[in-house]
């Protein structure tokens, strides 16, 4: 009796296991790793470029990140407001560029915001006040003095 009821809970763990094992093996599938040529990226409806970097559209913990490639979290990006996602992506092409320099990607993506003509400063003030832009969380600066940064960026640029 008592190893007939210990089979039993062995085979349900076995069931538990299985099941486990075949829906990771679906999210595997599914979120499997796309890859971009470099500018033929389009995010919320604006072709994105990065020189002749490629990106990489993958679930993974962050918002994105850069190395030799852009990678993007399509899925934790896509509530976000559209120049939020656009300056992001300038945010990490700025540390290809740039380096490891979070002011520096920082700058980098404002400045070019505003000279493609879509960022003003009240949309900056917006995008402050509302959003820590590139989230790789304590590797950043604290909001506040990101924006203060993000802004003598945007104005050095509008001083020319
Ligand atoms: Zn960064």
């Amino acid at each position: 009796m008592r190893s007939a009821a210990h089979l039993l809970m062995w085979l349900a763990l076995c069931l538990t296991l299985t099941a486990t094992t075949s829906v990771i093996q679906q999210a595997n599938a599914t979120e499997a790793s796309r890859r971009v040529a470099p500018g033929r990226l389009v995010v919320a409806g604006r072709r994105l470029s990065c020189g002749r970097t490629a990106t990489l559209i993958r679930d993974f913990e962050g918002l994105a990140v850069s190395s030799t490639v852009i990678m993007l979290n399509m899925q934790a990006l896509k509530d976000l407001p559209r120049r939020v996602q656009w300056l992001i992506y300038y945010h990490e092409c700025g540390h290809i560029l740039r380096g490891p320099n979070e002011g520096a990607a920082d700058c980098y993506a404002v400045r070019r915001a505003r000279r493609e003509g879509w960022l003003n400063r009240k949309a900056l003030e917006d995008i402050c006040t509302t959003f820590n832009i590139a989230g790789h969380g304590p590797v950043h600066a604290d909001p506040d003095q990101r924006c203060i940064q993000l802004r003598q960026c945007f104005n050095k640029k509008a001083a020319r």
